[in-house]
């Protein structure tokens, strides 16, 4: 991973994987975007094997928060990210339901959007541990642009209702 920085926007972006090999698909997942351009990974987080939120019949996921720089706009990330899920193989499912992987846009900078394809900050972030664990442990600091709070009063604040267990250090 680099520790250079290129003074681009930051983003953070979530990945998960309930289905298959969980593990090679988050390292494959980490490795298409270090190679993408315009996108250059600066933090991974730990690895959390996480309870199903939504639809709970179906395998636990892992979890965990990815940092970039880029010089691309949200909606070219988001495409990326798409490209990626579909590389990996991901099948059309139910909402909430299995994943092959899954990768969401939390956070871009300070950017407040809100448009029918894309909606940043991400509007389910601060209710999921699965998301502020692994994002608190790269980036306790970053303000939610619209709640005005950093990620670890976030955390701080959600109930502990499902599941977040360590299971790996970062893979990449
Ligand atoms: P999901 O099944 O969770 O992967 O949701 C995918 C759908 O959510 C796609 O149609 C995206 O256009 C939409 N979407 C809206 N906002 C976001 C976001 N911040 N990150 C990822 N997908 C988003």
């Amino acid at each position: 991973m680099n520790t250079l920085s290129l003074n681009l926007p930051t983003a953070y972006i979530s990945f998960g994987s309930n289905v298959g090999d969980r593990l090679v698909h988050i390292n494959q997942a980490l490795q298409y975007l270090s190679e993408a351009d315009g996108i250059l990974v600066t933090k991974v987080s730990s690895l959390y094997e996480t309870e199903p939120v939504g639809y709970e019949e179906q395998d636990w996921f892992l979890n965990g928060v990815v940092a970039v720089e880029t010089g691309l706009s949200p909606r070219q990330l988001l495409k990326v990210l798409q490209q990626i899920e579909k590389r990996i193989g991901r099948q059309q499912r139910k909402r909430w339901g299995p994943r092959e992987m899954d990768l969401d846009l939390l956070i871009f900078d300070q950017r407040c959007i809100n448009t029918p394809d894309l909606i940043v900050p991400h509007p389910e972030m601060h209710q999921r541990r699965f998301v502020l664990i692994p994002f608190a442990e790269i980036a306790p600091d970053t303000i939610h642009p619209i709640l005005r709070q950093n990620i670890r009063t976030l955390l701080d604040d959600l109930p502990t209702e499902k599941d977040v267990q360590f299971f790996a250090p970062p893979p990449f």
